[in-house]
């Protein structure tokens, strides 16, 4: 497995090193931390510092909390499977998921234009599918975190373009600032107790100019097929979000909060997506990938995936959905930091082409 990237201290952001080749442990020499490396695996999260609504969430994700919700990544058959189908999707498709999730996500990604050869940080990367996939429709290389090593190991026992996987919190990333062309996170702010931590950390390990795109669910998930489901069954029935292990609908974020989290934190020309109303989330809770074996020919496929879009138009053109993209670009100069009293700092930019204006 390639290093792509140096690691430092997910705290203090010093050094990381072994006191002996042979040694398990990576010490930190500036806090004096010291984190696990056992049979390969890179544990960068420090237990004693997360508190219990952390540790019931990793609980559930590493497959210890008993509970509806199963991680995809316990099972390495499934696991596998999926890869195989994932990957066939983005070679055959260009599509980084089999599903509409996937087709918005290409749409974004364009935007972002990543490059060959490029860097790019996978926040609660799962089994890795994203990360692969993105290899096969761009070239680029990953990174990926997760804070499950049940995750982590399902994605280093399934690497084959030779990704970098580290367990790691979201919130204290172990990279030093600037380091990453791309930082993408799917389905994890709503699970982090502090959403603006959460800005401030993806948007640091950026590089100037650099690329972000979260997803996440919506608070405003109004018309959608799993608030029907709700109002349908008077609150009895809901297979929306809350069925979710580890979800918290009052930790849920509307477009605008994102948005003005990730211009907080320093990024510009931010911009959300809503998407997923009543049509396309039942097709993608229906029947993901099945479409792919019916309709083979790119062509009909996207037709048919206009006439999804059409018949769901009204409701995302509004900012309604059940869920949503916010995308934008690290600023193009050096930020001037600003520490929050909380071990962090926010990054302040000035946008490019308005050099003379502070902000
Ligand atoms: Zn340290």
């Amino acid at each position: 497995m390639g290093n792509m990237v140096d690691l430092c201290c997910p705290f203090c952001h010093g050094e990381l090193s072994k006191k002996a080749p042979e040694d398990e442990r990576l010490n930190c020499y500036r806090c004096s931390l010291s984190f696990s490396t056992s049979d390969g695996l890179v544990n960068l999260v420090d237990p004693s510092r997360l508190d219990e609504a952390a540790r019931w969430q990793q609980a559930i994700y590493e497959g210890r909390e008993s509970s509806q919700y199963k991680a995809e990544y316990l099972d390495l058959e499934v696991v596998r499977r999926s890869a195989d189908i994932q990957l066939e999707i983005a070679v055959n498709y260009g599509l980084p998921m089999p599903n509409w999730k996937g087709l918005k996500s290409r749409e974004i990604l364009d935007k972002l234009k990543p490059q060959a050869g490029e860097l790019v940080l996978d926040v609660g990367c799962g089994a890795g599918h994203l990360l692969n996939a993105m290899h096969v429709i761009y070239g680029t290389k990953g990174v990926g975190i997760d804070f499950s090593t049940a995750a982590i190991r399902a994605a280093m026992g399934n690497n084959p373009f030779g990704n970098q996987y580290l367990v790691a919190d979201a919130l204290n990333l172990p990279f030093r600032d600037g380091v990453f062309d791309l930082v993408i996170s799917y389905d994890v702010i709503e699970h982090v107790p502090d959403h603006r931590r959460f800005a401030r950390e993806m948007t640091r390990v950026l590089k100037p100019q650099g690329g972000l795109l979260i997803y996440t669910p919506s608070r405003r998930d109004r018309w959608s097929w799993h608030w029907w489901q709700r109002k349908l069954s008077g609150g009895r029935y809901n297979l929306g979000l809350d069925n979710l292990a580890g979800h918290d609908p009052e930790k849920f974020l509307s477009p605008e909060e994102l948005a003005e989290h990730l211009e907080k934190a320093g990024l510009w020309g931010v911009k959300t997506l809503a998407f997923h109303t009543l049509y396309t989330l039942i097709f993608d809770e229906t029947f993901p990938e099945f479409i792919f074996r019916l309709l083979p020919r790119p062509r009909l496929l996207k037709g048919f995936f206009r006439m999804l879009e059409l018949a769901d138009a009204a409701p995302g053109d509004r900012g309604y959905g059940n869920g949503f993209f916010a995308y934008g670009r690290r600023a193009a100069v050096e930020p001037v930091r600003e520490p929050t009293g909380d071990g962090a700092y926010v990054a302040r930019f000035r946008p490019p082409d308005q050099g003379g204006e502070g902000d």
